[in-house]
């Protein structure tokens, strides 16, 4: 299988915006397995603003572009030397890409995009992807990273999408205000009922929420993507998606 995962930046670090050691170790481990099992995997990861928030010991997200930029810049080395180290333990090479809108909607940059992707995969090497923070502008950014995700899916049309989150899925309504809410485990279709349970904000130190994701899911349901949304508090989880086994919200590309 052809996977692309997305891992927030609520799932790599603490709320101090310093890395999530355990975790992000766990992850690495999995995704080798799943490489080792014969899969591809692309990972889509978030966490350059969070960490760089970390690193430079700033007390919360900046507020400012200049300074959220440079967070940017100094949290994205942080977080590839991250994963360059774990991945090597389990003889993995992993590659840095970083995007911006532009470069996904002018058709000449997208189609190296793909082909580089493309290789990658046939080199063996895991690709991770990030929003080019550094350098992208309000006109020009995708904004967030499930969208990236959902484009980076589709543009290798992988099999499966799957965004791990500090949320178990999709609810009828937001669980941490409402205790009657309940998990969605399978959306055939994105009704404006479904629509209307998203309600906004994610993180402090993460751009997401339900509102993305949905976004991000429509993406990849339109391509004929499959898309879940799941817990990634504990990344063996990605096992049992990998299995079909029913796991967080499930989203059902369409059928071509
Ligand atoms: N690209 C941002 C980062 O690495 C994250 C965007 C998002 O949270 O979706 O910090």
């Amino acid at each position: 299988m052809r996977i692309v995962i997305k891992v927030g930046t609520s799932t790599l670090t603490h709320k101090t915006g310093m890395l999530h050691i355990r975790r992000v170790e766990q992850l690495c481990k999995v995704i080798s397995d799943l490489k080792n099992a014969g899969n591809q995997v692309i990972l889509v990861s978030s966490g350059a603003i969070g960490m760089g928030v970390g690193k430079l010991s700033l007390p919360d997200r900046p507020s400012d572009i200049p300074t959220t930029q440079a967070a940017a810049a100094v949290g994205q080395c942080e977080l590839m030397y991250t994963y360059d180290r774990l991945f090597s333990e389990y003889n993995h090479t992993v590659a840095q890409i970083l995007i911006t809108r532009g470069d996904t909607e002018d058709p000449k940059r997208r189609v190296h995009f793909e082909n580089t992707v493309r290789r990658l995969l046939e080199l063996n090497v895991i690709p991770i992807i990030n929003e080019n923070d550094s350098i992208a502008t309000d006109e020009l950014v995708i904004g967030d990273n499930d969208t990236l995700g959902a484009i980076a899916a589709t543009a290798t049309a992988a099999d499966l999408l799957i965004i791990l989150s500090d949320i178990n899925g999709l609810y009828t309504a937001d669980p941490r205000k409402h205790e009657n809410a309940v998990l969605l485990k399978k959306v055939e279709i994105i009704t404006p009922e479904i629509e209307n349970m998203t309600g906004g904000a994610g993180s402090r130190l993460g751009t997401g929420g339900m509102t993305t994701k949905l976004n991000a899911a429509k993406i990849a349901m339109a391509a004929g993507v499959d898309m879940v949304i799941a817990n990634g508090s504990d990344p063996s989880v990605l096992y049992d998606i990998v299995e079909g086994k029913e796991i967080g919200t499930k989203f059902v590309g369409k059928k071509k």
